[in-house]
């Protein structure tokens, strides 16, 4: 049976027959009741031989006796015998033979004796047995409580392992409670209680709730990205259909170029935004694969820095690398160089978009304590206080800065590049003045 048409609700005592907990019980009660057999089976003959050891040593100490007795004369020993035997003692059955071995006399029941001792006395040969009735009377008289111990023991297994078994496994039943209602309800907030005991269980119960935490999170992150991309596609989608329209009804055809022209540079840029969101869904779920090698921050700033030299230029901006060490003193931090060059790059961009002309663009690299710090300064328009707190989120554009070309993702992609990096940025800035944006990165 297919896991896709498996029922996952059996009947209920379907359920309790299948259930694990029923399982081990009847396994337990099985393997005592093996063990209970195998002891009852070995304890027979041990039993057997002890009492056959004893009754061996006691007709040993008789068997002295017997022959002192016997050298007196045969009818006195018969005599003698009859007596003890009248008193009733445990009295051993007795044969005596001649010098031939002739049975001469015998006494007590001698074909079923089993222990026997012999001695020679005089012209006779005493011979004394018990018989192994001696087992079979202890036998008989263990036999019912043997019986009865062992269902006694057997319903104490049973009973026993039943609720040590629901008690073991009531985290499982948890687990599986928790992973039925996620199925069926799709709440991925649900977890399953932590005992913090540091079993197996419990680590299976903190793996689960780890395993719904980041899927609850990609899932988070899927929707967002897809709710922010549906909304802000409409706009450039609905322009690019209204352009190619007009250029489709119209009869001129360098106005069709053009509107063509335009088809193009929309489409790329909304194949730009999906790219980016694309690329900070990745890094804030944790998907984004880090090339992690130790990097000296001096040359990833020097390298951004000749990248927007030109930008800059036409800006009439100044564009400047401060510290970052040489030789000894490099500032290194293990980062992947693809994604931190691209995370620099876009506060660089920001800086010299955001900075009028005659400004000052400055990239410092410094360590302070253990972290490795990259600092982006501008002499710029500065952030009005209002908008500080939603710069980082996708798509949000602060009022002044509308008129500049952008899409609102470059602070998104950086602070997701930077926390999948293990390192956070911050932003302090005064309007008028301008801003500074500080990347710090675990050293
Ligand atoms: P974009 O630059 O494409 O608009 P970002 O996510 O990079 O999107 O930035 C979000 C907003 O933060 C910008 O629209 C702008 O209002 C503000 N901002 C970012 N960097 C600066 C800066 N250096 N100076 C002033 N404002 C900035």
């Amino acid at each position: 049976m297919s896991s896709a048409t498996r029922p996952l609700e059996l009947p209920a005592p379907a359920r309790a027959a299948r259930s694990l907990a029923f399982r081990l019980t009847a396994w337990y009660a099985a393997v005592f009741a093996a063990s209970l057999v195998a002891l009852a089976v070995l304890a027979v003959p041990i039993t057997a031989e002890v009492l056959r050891s004893q009754d061996t040593v006691v007709l040993e100490s008789r068997l002295e006796r017997h022959a002192a007795v016997l050298s007196v004369g045969l009818p006195q020993y018969q005599r003698a015998v009859e007596q003890s035997a009248a008193l009733g003692e445990r009295e051993p059955a007795v044969r005596v033979r001649d010098g031939e071995g002739r049975t001469v006399y015998q006494h007590g029941d001698v074909g079923s004796a089993r222990v026997v001792t012999a001695r020679v006395a005089g012209a006779f040969r005493v011979e004394l047995g018990y018989a192994s009735g001696a087992l079979g009377a202890v036998g008989r008289r263990l036999q019912p409580v043997a019986v009865a111990l062992l269902l006694a023991g057997l319903l104490l297994s049973a009973v026993g392992g039943l609720a040590l078994a629901r008690k073991g496994l009531a985290p499982v039943r948890a687990l599986a409670a928790a992973a039925r209602a996620v199925s069926s309800s799709g709440d991925l907030s649900r977890r399953v209680p932590e005992r913090g005991t540091g079993d197996e269980l419990d680590e299976l119960s903190v793996l689960f709730n780890r395993m719904l935490e980041r899927n609850q999170a990609l899932v988070g992150g899927m929707r967002a990205a897809l709710d922010d991309v549906a909304h802000d596609l409409r706009t450039p989608l609905t322009r690019l259909r209204g352009t190619a329209e007009v250029a489709l009804r119209g009869d001129d055809p360098p106005a069709a170029r053009e509107a063509l022209a335009l088809c193009i540079e929309e489409s790329d840029r909304v194949l730009a935004m999906l790219r980016t969101l694309m690329d900070i869904s990745e890094a804030e779920t944790g998907l984004m694969r880090l090339d992690l090698r130790p990097v000296p921050l001096g040359r990833l700033a020097r390298e951004v820095k000749d990248l927007y030299e030109l930008v800059a230029e036409q800006a009439g901006v100044a564009l400047e690398v401060e510290g970052g060490g040489d030789g000894d003193r490099e500032v290194t931090a293990q980062v992947d160089a693809v994604r931190l060059r691209q995370a620099l790059a876009n506060l660089v961009d920001n800086a010299v978009k955001y900075t009028p002309r005659g400004g000052r663009v400055s990239l410092e690299v410094a360590r302070e304590g253990a972290d490795a710090v990259l600092r982006v300064r501008d002499t710029g328009a500065g952030i009005p206080p209002e908008a500080r707190p939603r710069i980082f989120d996708r798509l949000y554009r602060a009022e002044p800065s509308r008129s500049k070309p952008g899409l609102g993702l470059g602070l998104s992609l950086v602070r997701a590049i930077v926390a999948a990096h293990g390192g956070r940025v911050d932003v302090e800035s005064s309007v008028g003045r301008g801003s500074v944006f500080t990347v710090r990165l675990p050293g």
